[in-house]
C-alpha cells in the first residue's frame, strides 16, 4: 500500500469551505486505497494575526512563549481537518508535534527538525486511522514547544515523508512551481519537473512556494515531491514534481526568477586585513544563527585595512547590528554603516554555467530598465543582484522576459 502525505497550506485551510475541499480530496485519496497522512498549515492569516497578539504582550522578549501561541493555529487547523474528515466516514485523529515526536534544534521561531519518531503515526496509520498532523511545530531540547520558522509546515509535511518512506504532495494555491512568481509575472509558466538544486537555490533566493529547509531535506532524504493546487478541479493536474536532475530533459539555462524584498545591507568599513578579523564578525553572526548572504570585500581608503559588505534579512538587522557591535571590537572597524529598502532579485538554473553571456543579458536587461545594481553575488547555479526594493516587480518581469521564460502569446 503506497504512503502519501498530503500537505495543505494556509489558504488550502483558510475558511471551512476550504478545510470541506481539502478533507474531500483526503477522501479521494484514501479511496484509492492510499495510507494517507495529512499535514496542516494555519489558517491563512492566522500566524500574523497570533504573531501580532504575543507582539502586543512584548512576544520578541519571550521567544519561547511566543511560539507556543503560534503554535495554536495549527492545532486548530488539524482537529477542525480531523473533524472535518469524520464527516466522509473516515476515522481520523490530529497529532500535534509533541505527539509526533518531532524534536527540533536551534531558536525559538526558526527550529529545525532533528528526529521525528514515526511510531505514533504508523500506528494510527496500522489501525486505518488517517493522522492529521499539525505543521510547523515541535519541540525543543527543553521539551517546550517550537516552531520552524515561516513556511515551515513544508518542513513537517517532508520530515513525516521521509519518516513514512511515503510520497510528499504540497497542496496549495498555485498549480505548480512557475518560472517566477505568478503574481508578479501572469506570463510566467509551471514548471512540470525541477530538479531538487533548483528547487532547493529557488526557495532559498525567496521564491516562498516551498519553505527552503524543507527542499533541502527532500534532497537529502530523497522524497519524491510533488506541488499541486489544492483549487484545482482537474483530477489529472500534474502540479510541479521535484526530481533528480538527470531525469530532466528539457535543456533549459535557466529555470526561474526569484525574489526577497527586505533585505538589509551591512558594511564594516576599515576591517583589519587580516581572515580572522572576518572570521570573528561572521563567527558571531552565525553563533547567533543570524543568515547572511552576498558577502563582498573591497578595498578600503586605509592601508591595511579592507571594507567587507553583506545582506541580512531587514528583520534580522538590528540583531546583527547589537552582535557586530560586540564583536567587531576585535576587527578593529573603523565604522558600521547599514542601508536598507533593498531586495535580491536571483536568476537559477542548472545550465547558467554552460553560457558566457548569462551575465551580459542581466545587465543589459536590467540596465534598459534603468535598475542600478548595487551588489551582485554568482553561484554554479545562480546570479543575484541586489537592488532598491521598489524596483523588484521591474526586475523580474525584465529578467523573465530576457532569459526567455515568458509564456508565449
Ligand atoms: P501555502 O500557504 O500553501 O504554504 P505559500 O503562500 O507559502 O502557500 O506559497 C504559495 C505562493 O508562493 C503562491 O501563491 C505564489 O504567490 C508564491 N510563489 C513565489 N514564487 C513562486 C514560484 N516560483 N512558483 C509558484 N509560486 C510562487
Ligand atoms: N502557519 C505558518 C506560517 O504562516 C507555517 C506555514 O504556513 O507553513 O508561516
Ligand atoms: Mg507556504
Amino acid at each position: 500500500m503506497e504512503r502519501v502525505v498530503m500537505k495543505f497550506g494556509g489558504t488550502s485551510v483558510g475558511t471551512s469551505d476550504r478545510i470541506r475541499a481539502s478533507a474531500a480530496r483526503v477522501a479521494d485519496e484514501a479511496a484509492k486505497g492510499h495510507a494517507v497522512a495529512v499535514v496542516v498549515s494555519a489558517m491563512a492569516g492566522e500566524t500574523d494575526r497570533l504573531l501580532e497578539l504575543a507582539g502586543a504582550h512584548g512576544g520578541s522578549l519571550g521567544q519561547v512563549e511566543t511560539d507556543v501561541v503560534l503554535t495554536a493555529g495549527e492545532q486548530v487547523s488539524a482537529a477542525l481537518m480531523a473533524l472535518e474528515l469524520g464527516r466522509h466516514g473516515l476515522k481520523a485523529q490530529s497529532f500535534l508535534g509533541w505527539q509526533a515526536r518531532i524534536e527540533t534544534q536551534g531558536p525559538p521561531g526558526a527550529s529545525r527538525i532533528s528526529a521525528l519518531d514515526a511510531a505514533p503515526v504508523l500506528a494510527a496509520l496500522d489501525q486505518g486511522i488517517i493522522p492529521v498532523m499539525a505543521g510547523y511545530q515541535g519541540i525543543g531540547p527543553d521539551n517546550r514547544l517550537r516552531t520552524l520558522g515561516r513556511g515551515g509546515s513544508d518542513l513537517s509535511a517532508v520530515a513525516l515523508a521521509a519518516a513514512l518512506g511515503a510520497r510528499c504532495d504540497i497542496y496549495t494555491d498555485v498549480d505548480g512551481v512557475y518560472t517566477t512568481d505568478p503574481r508578479i509575472e501572469p506570463r510566467a509558466r509551471r514548471i512540470p519537473a525541477i530538479s531538487y538544486d533548483e528547487m532547493l537555490e529557488l526557495a532559498a533566493q525567496g521564491a516562498k512556494v516551498l519553505q527552503t529547509r524543507s527542499a533541502e531535506m527532500a534532497k537529502a532524504r530523497g522524497v519524491r515531491l510533488r506541488v499541486l493546487s489544492s483549487f484545482s478541479n482537474d483530477p489529472d493536474a500534474e502540479g510541479t514534481e521535484v526530481v533528480d536532475a538527470d531525469l530532466i530533459s528539457e535543456r533549459r539555462i535557466v529555470s526561474g526568477v526569484a525574489y526577497a524584498r527586505d533585505q538589509a545591507r551591512i558594511g564594516l568599513l576599515g576591517v583589519s586585513d587580516q581572515p580572522q578579523a572576518a572570521a570573528e564578525v561572521f563567527g558571531a553572526l552565525a553563533d547567533a544563527e543570524i543568515g547572511i548572504d552576498m558577502i563582498v570585500q573591497g578595498r578600503s581608503r586605509d592601508a591595511g585595512t579592507v571594507n567587507i559588505e553583506f545582506t541580512v534579512d531587514r528583520r534580522d538587522l538590528h540583531a546583527a547590528l547589537d552582535v557586530i557591535d560586540s564583536a567587531a571590537s576585535g576587527s578593529g572597524a573603523r565604522d558600521i554603516v547599514h542601508e536598507t529598502g533593498l531586495a535580491k532579485v536571483s536568476i537559477v538554473g542548472i545550465g547558467l554555467n554552460r553560457r558566457a553571456d548569462v551575465a551580459r543579458i542581466l545587465f543589459r536587461a536590467l540596465g534598459e530598465k534603468h535598475i542600478a545594481v548595487k551588489v551582485i553575488a554568482t553561484s554554479e547555479i545562480k546570479i543575484s543582484v541586489l537592488i532598491a526594493n521598489e524596483s523588484v516587480e521591474l526586475a523580474v518581469r525584465a529578467l523573465h522576459s530576457a532569459y526567455g521564460l515568458d509564456e508565449a502569446v
